[in-house]
């Protein structure tokens, strides 16, 4: 309607796709538990950014995203709090080894920042037997919460010890797991983890990722994660490699971009 066009026009956005979620404005507005709410205004944020107000609905919603914008405008968390909810949404959660959201980055450096912003998130929840750490537990055992373990996140990159990163992934499984595409590949075939068990996928600074060759690990790791699972692509540029990569990667994708990048 033309409020939400009127959103759209003064944060310079363009949306395509077919039945979008409507963008929220404000934090209140997502639906998020108390729990997030609260990390998140710990840190300082007061407003979601304009690529937060429009993925994150359309996120919480399960739809495939293309997120076009520049850097320093918030993609991290845009994707990372609607992974955090995927990933508490689960049943049986920690029947697994592998994790359920897994995140591809080009370097080591932008690797580290997604685990440090994943991970500040990720304390929020805790995580026992697969039941979520919520009111009730809280009313029936209120000191056994601190004890609980955490939605647990790791990172692998090259330039470090492959040996660590297996130690670190074996013991007890994990639920989010960031990396380069060649240590990926390196860890699944150690069996240090597996992608069984990833249903939220995301690809970020995709153009970088070509950039730096790649693509065909790219393509070979999301050829073997499960083809039902919810995908989200960003990048900073969208030159057509990147536009190929994305149409074969997602599904039915809503595409969102701000200001004139990927025009
Ligand atoms: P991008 O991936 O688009 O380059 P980042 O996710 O790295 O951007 O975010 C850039 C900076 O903005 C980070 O320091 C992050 O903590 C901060 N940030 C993210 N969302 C918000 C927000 N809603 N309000 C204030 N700062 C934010
Ligand atoms: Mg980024």
């Amino acid at each position: 309607d033309e409020r939400v066009k009127e959103i759209r026009r003064e944060l310079d956005m363009h949306v395509s796709g077919a039945d979008v979620a409507k963008p929220c404005i404000s934090f209140a507005h997502f639906g998020f538990d108390e729990a997030l709410l609260n990390v998140i205004i710990k840190h300082g944020y007061s407003e979601p950014t304009g690529i937060q107000k429009q993925a994150v609905p359309v996120a919480m919603s399960g739809r495939d995203i293309i997120g076009i914008a520049k850097t320093g405008s918030g993609k991290t968390a845009a994707f990372i709090w609607p992974m955090l909810i995927h990933i508490m949404d689960q049943e049986e959660l920690q029947k697994g080894e592998g994790p359920i959201g897994l995140i591809l980055a080009p370097t080591r450096e932008l690797a580290s920042q997604i685990y440090t912003e994943a991970k500040k998130f990720a304390k929020s929840y805790g995580l026992r037997n697969g039941i979520k750490n919520d009111a009730h537990t809280t009313l029936s055992a209120p000191s056994q919460i601190l004890a609980l373990p955490k939605c647990r996140v790791a990172a692998v990159y090259g330039g470090a010890s492959k040996m660590d990163q297996f130690k670190e992934l074996r013991p007890g499984g994990i639920e989010i797991l960031v990396g380069t595409p060649g240590r990926l590949i390196d860890m699944v075939k150690m069996k240090a983890t597996n992608f069984r068990r990833v249903s939220f996928l995301v690809l970020d600074e995709a153009d970088r990722m070509f950039d730096l060759g790649f693509e065909p690990q790219v393509r070979s790791i999301c050829d073997n994660i499960r083809p039902d699972r919810q995908t989200l692509l960003f990048s900073a540029t969208f030159p057509k490699k990147v536009e190929i990569l994305a149409r074969e990667v997602t599904t039915e994708p809503v595409r969102i971009s701000i200001g004139s990048v990927g025009q």
